[in-house]
C-alpha cells in the first residue's frame, strides 16, 4: 500500500513515505471532517451510469474548503495521487471517480453556505458547491419567495456538479444554462489555493471552472442569480406527427421576447404505438387522461414528437392565464385533440422528475445501468439527425425519454469551458435509457457509439454534452479551437493534473508536466 501511495516530495526534495492507514493520514491532514478507507462497494466507486467502478484509496468527507485544500496539497506532494470531487454521483461514465486516489464527498459540505443577498436591486443566493438543487429550490422559495432562474430537469444533482458541465433545462432558452446564472464562485484549485473568482476577479479561473468538467478547481460556493418565484405553472404537452412542424413551433417559441412566450420549452420523441415506456402512454400529464391515437393521421410515421411547455403565473393572475396560454397555443400547429395540461405549484413542477424517479423506484428495479447519451446538435443538421437516428436507429425507442429541444447560443457565455455547435440555434438531444429488460447494456453502449461515430463520419455539427471520450484525439476534436485554451487553463490551475481524473482528459505525470491522456 505504501508503494501504491507513491512518494511525498518535499520542498527540499527529500523523500518521505506516507503512512497508509486512515488514522495517520487523518492526522497528517488535520481535517475538520472525516476520512474513510476506499472500498469498491462504497459510494465513491459508484455512479448513476453503473458502467464503471474503480476503487479509491480514501473517501474524504470534508467540513469545507480548508479540508479540500489540505487534501489537494497533500496529493500534490506525492507523485501520483489524484483528487475527484464527487457531487451526487449522477455521472454516467465514472467522471467523479479517482482510481487509487482521494474522492471528496461534496455532500458533506452542503449546509455550509446559504445566504440570501439583495445587491443593487437584484437578488442572489450563496450556496455550497455540494448543495442539492432540490434543497436550494425548497429553501429559497419557502424562506424568501425567490428561486434560481435556470434549472436542470432533475434536481437531486449538486450545484458544483451541474456547474462543472452546464446545467440545462426548459428555461435555458431564455436565461441560458446554469453556468450563465452564476456571478461568483469560491474554488479550491489544483494547487490547493482557495480562490474567490467572478467575471472581474480571477476571471480566467471563473470562466474556466464553469463547464470545466472539474479540471481546474473544486467549487465550494456559488452565487446564483434569483428571480421572484411564481406560485403556479400551467404545464402543457402537445403532439406533432411531422418533425418540421415540431421544430418550427419550438424554434418560434424560444425566439420570442420574454412575456410573449412560454417560460419553459422542451420536447421529446416517442413511438407511434402503445408501448408503456416509449409510446402513447408516455404523453398524458394527468393519469386520468388517455392518449387518443385516432387523432393521428394514417400517414404518420413510426415516430411522433411532443412539445412540452409551461407558463408561470401568480395566484392573483389566474383569470388572465387562459387568455395568455390560448393565445400562444393558437399560434402552434400541433395535432388537434392531442393536448394534455395540468396546473401545478411551481415547486411541484420543478420537482416533477424527482417524483417520477420515486415512482420508478417504488415500482421496480431502479438501480440498473444507465447508458445515457447527451448531445448538442446544430439546427442545420437536426433534420438529418432525426431521419437517421430517431427514425431509423432508435425507431423502437430507448426504454425511457428521448428529449429534443432547441437552445440559443447567444444565451451561453463563450468564455466558459463549455463547447457548442456553430450557429445560433442548436438542439439538446438526451437519450435517457432505462434498461431493466431488453437489449444488454453492452449493446446499448455500442449503439451510443454507433450514433456518435455516425455523427463524426457525416461531419455533423455536434458536441457531446457530459462528454466521455477515451483518447486524446477525441478530446482535441471535441474542444476544437478551444483545446489550447483548455490545456492552458489546466497548466495554470491544476498543473500536476490532480483533479477529476475520471474525466480521462489529462493524466498525472510523475515529472509534473501535464500531458493529455493517451490510451
Ligand atoms: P457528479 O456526477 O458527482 O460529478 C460530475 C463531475 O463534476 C465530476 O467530474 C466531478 O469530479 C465534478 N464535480 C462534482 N462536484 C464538483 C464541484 N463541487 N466542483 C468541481 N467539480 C465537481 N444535466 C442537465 O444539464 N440537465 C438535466 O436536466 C439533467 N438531468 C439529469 C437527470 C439525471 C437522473 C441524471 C443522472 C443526470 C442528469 N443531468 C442533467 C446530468 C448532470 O447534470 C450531470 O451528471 C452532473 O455532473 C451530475 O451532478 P452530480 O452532482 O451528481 O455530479
Amino acid at each position: 500500500m505504501i508503494a501504491y501511495l507513491g512518494r511525498i516530495v518535499h520542498d527540499n526534495d527529500a523523500e518521505s513515505k506516507l503512512d497508509d492507514d486512515v488514522s495517520s493520514i487523518s492526522k497528517s491532514l488535520d481535517l475538520q471532517g472525516s476520512i474513510e478507507n476506499g472500498d469498491v462497494s462504497s459510494l465513491a466507486s459508484k455512479d448513476f451510469g453503473g458502467l464503471y467502478s474503480v476503487k479509491p484509496l480514501f473517501l474524504i468527507k470534508p467540513s469545507g474548503a480548508e479540508d479540500i485544500s489540505r487534501v489537494v496539497k497533500l496529493a500534490s506532494r506525492t507523485s501520483n495521487l489524484t483528487v475527484a470531487a464527487r457531487g451526487n454521483g449522477h455521472s454516467i461514465n465514472g467522471q467523479a471517480m479517482a482510481e487509487g486516489g482521494f474522492v471528496i464527498d461534496m455532500r458533506s459540505t452542503e449546509k455550509n453556505h446559504f445566504e440570501f443577498l439583495p445587491i443593487n436591486g437584484s437578488h442572489y443566493i450563496d450556496v455550497s458547491g455540494g448543495a442539492l438543487w432540490e434543497d436550494v429550490l425548497t429553501r429559497c422559495v419557502s424562506r424568501y419567495g425567490y428561486a434560481p432562474r435556470s434549472w436542470t430537469d432533475y434536481l437531486s444533482l449538486t450545484v458544483g456538479g451541474t456547474l462543472s458541465n452546464a446545467g440545462v433545462s426548459g428555461q435555458a432558452f431564455r436565461y441560458g444554462p446554469q453556468t450563465s446564472n452564476v456571478t461568483e464562485l469560491e474554488v479550491v484549485t489544483g494547487k490547493g489555493e482557495i480562490t474567490i473568482c467572478s467575471e472581474t476577479l480571477n476571471s480566467e479561473l471563473f470562466f474556466g471552472v464553469l463547464g470545466g468538467l472539474g479540471q481546474f478547481g473544486v467549487i465550494t460556493r456559488a452565487r446564483i442569480k434569483l428571480q421572484q418565484a411564481p406560485d403556479m405553472v400551467r404545464w402543457i404537452r402537445v403532439v406533432y406527427s411531422e418533425f418540421e412542424e415540431f421544430t418550427r413551433d419550438a424554434e418560434f417559441l424560444v425566439t420570442q421576447k420574454e412575456g410573449e412566450s412560454f417560460d419553459y420549452v422542451e420536447g421529446f420523441v416517442f413511438c407511434n404505438n402503445d408501448d408503456p415506456f416509449n409510446g402513447w402512454p408516455s404523453v398524458p400529464l394527468d393519469p386520468g387522461h388517455e392518449f387518443n391515437p385516432t387523432h393521428i393521421s394514417q400517414t404518420a410515421g413510426s415516430i411522433l414528437y411532443c412539445l412540452e411547455v409551461a407558463f408561470h403565473y401568480r395566484n392573483s393572475d389566474h383569470p388572465t392565464v387562459d387568455t395568455a396560454v390560448n393565445g400562444l397555443l393558437g399560434r402552434l400547429r400541433f395535432v388537434e385533440g392531442l393536448k394534455s395540461q395540468v396546473d401545478v405549484s411551481y415547486t411541484k413542477f420543478l420537482l416533477r422528475v424527482n417524483r417520477a424517479e420515486e415512482q420508478v423506484k417504488a415500482n421496480g428495479p431502479g438501480d440498473g445501468p444507465h447508458p445515457w447519451l447527451n448531445l448538442f446538435v446544430s439546427k442545420s443538421d437536426v433534420v438529418n439527425f432525426n431521419r437517421t437516428v430517431f427514425k431509423t436507429m432508435l425507431k423502437d425507442g430507448v426504454g425511457g425519454p428521448m428529449l429534443i429541444y432547441p437552445l440559443l447560443r447567444s444565451k451561453w457565455d463563450d468564455r466558459t469551458s463549455v463547447v457548442l455547435p456553430e450557429g445560433e440555434i442548436f438542439y439538446i438531444v438526451a437519450l435517457l435509457r432505462f434498461v431493466p429488460n431488453g437489449p444488454s447494456v453492452e449493446k446499448l453502449v455500442a449503439q451510443n457509439r454507433e450514433i456518435v461515430n455516425w455523427c463524426i463520419k457525416v461531419g455533423l455539427d455536434f458536441k457531446l454534452y457530459l462528454p466521455h471520450y477515451q483518447s486524446k484525439g477525441d478530446w482535441e476534436r471535441h474542444f476544437g479551437n478551444r483545446w489550447s485554451r483548455f490545456v492552458e487553463r489546466k497548466a495554470s490551475f491544476d498543473p500536476m493534473a490532480i483533479l477529476a481524473p475520471g474525466q480521462n482528459i489529462f493524466r498525472r505525470d510523475p515529472s509534473n508536466i501535464i500531458i493529455s491522456r493517451e490510451f
